[in-house]
């Protein structure tokens, strides 16, 4: 039950997959005063952004920059490149794949969702040699696009890219290839240009340690020529005004002012810390808090430790327990957010994210919260996890750790 009484002190652990805790530099940068979007300093706040930003994505192209949450950048992906009844190969690898799946429809294309029997495809990342063998069937090349998410933020499971751009290579088919990096951006190794992609679509709250508000389209010169040919409807989403505006540095339309001075300091701390070294503090994060789930005896739900996230960990409980109610409890007690069970998974685990403004101790602390409220539960563990990711943590030092 609520308690009414309760009154936070102290900070509340966001520890949820997204939105992830917005570091306070970021905070100030944003609350700066909104300026005229068609002054000239505005202009030269969105030259600057628009070039860091593609550097981010690990790309020389576009990357259109929306005033809408991922969805919406999901939809722009699509409506930019295909026309109604165009077929489109999807992958389940979880809740996220089966939501643009389900936007593909409502939009008037075909999707094909491609899955695993059961559960299974929700614990391990996308089987790139299933596309390869469906695309080398479709001899029409009547796929137009390949749609897959780089990191399923509803299950702590990635997906090899570069995997499905050769398998797609591999069947010599033209489809497009677009790929939801929504949660993986910026706290995942992620490469638009080297790994073929057409279209990557991210967002603000995740990996960017930004509010929730704005999205990305990374476009490729042949999605680019693609969306010049391209039926479904589209006005708002369409790239070409916006790309167009943006060569000087503007939008068609009112940007998100203050949301962009965040973007553009998150820019900053993730290229000015060097983004390898950001993905190696979140693989290290990762791996602690599995040696902590490993501790507590628990299954993770990712099944192949090559596709590890190092974004979120899903921790699978025990037959019987509620993940929900521990989560409730960890909730009111601990002051400590935790991600829920999606989809097939509702009930069945919790999500720990581990991205962005973190560092060890506020895993250790969230590992604590975890702990402690399962035990309060009576979730059966078998071990400290709080002890074994101290461990963890002290005997795998950042190389920039003294
Ligand atoms: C968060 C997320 C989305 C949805 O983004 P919204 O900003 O909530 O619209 C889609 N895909 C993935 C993989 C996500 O993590």
């Amino acid at each position: 039950m609520l308690n009414l009484d309760f009154h936070a002190s102290g900070r509340h652990f966001l520890q949820i997959p997204g939105p992830s805790p917005v570091p306070d530099r970021i905070l100030r940068a944003m609350s700066l005063p909104t300026i005229d979007h068609r002054g000239p300093e505005f202009g030269a706040l969105g030259r600057e952004l628009l070039s860091k930003v593609r550097q981010v994505f690990k790309t020389e192209g576009p990357v259109v920059i929306y005033p809408a949450s991922g969805t919406g950048a999901w939809e722009a992906a699509l409506t930019n490149t295909l026309s109604p009844g165009d077929q489109v190969l999807m992958y389940e690898t979880g809740h996220f794949a089966t939501l643009w799946q389900k936007m593909a429809r409502r939009l008037g294309l075909e999707p094909e969702f491609l899955s695993l029997p059961g559960d299974e495809g929700w614990r391990l990342g996308v089987q790139a040699e299933m596309i390869e063998a469906r695309l080398k069937e479709d001899r029409e090349h009547a796929i137009k696009a390949v749609c897959v998410v780089h990191n399923e933020t509803s299950t702590g499971v990635t997906s090899d890219i570069a995997a499905v751009r050769r398998a797609i290579d591999a069947a010599g088919h033209p489809a497009l290839l677009m790929v939801d990096t929504i949660s993986g951006l910026a706290s995942a190794d992620y490469r638009h240009d080297e790994w073929g992609v057409d279209v990557t679509i991210s967002g603000s709250q995740k990996g960017l340690m930004l509010p929730p508000g704005i999205s990305f389209n990374a476009v490729s010169d042949k999605a680019l020529s693609a969306s010049r040919q391209a039926k479904l409807p589209k006005s708002f989403w369409a790239w070409d005004e916006i790309v167009e505006a943006n060569k000087t540095g503007y939008w068609p339309y009112t940007p998100n002012t203050n949301l962009l001075y965040g973007l553009n300091e998150a820019l900053d701390m993730l290229l000015g810390e060097g983004l390898d070294h950001v993905f190696a503090r979140h693989q290290r994060w990762a791996a602690g808090v599995r040696t902590a789930v490993e501790a507590w005896g628990l299954e993770i739900q990712c099944r192949d430790p090559k596709v590890y996230s190092p974004v979120l960990t899903g921790v699978i409980m025990p037959e019987g327990v509620d993940a929900d109610e521990v989560r409730r409890l960890i909730y009111e007690r601990f002051d400590l957010s935790l991600g829920m069970g999606l989809g097939k998974a509702k009930g069945r685990m919790f999500r720990i994210g581990h991205l962005g403004d973190c560092n060890d101790l506020t895993l250790i602390a969230t590992l604590g919260g975890c702990e402690a409220g399962m035990k309060l539960t009576g979730v059966p563990l078998k071990g400290s996890g709080v002890l074994a990711a101290l461990e963890y943590f002290a005997n795998h030092p950042l190389d920039t750790d003294r």
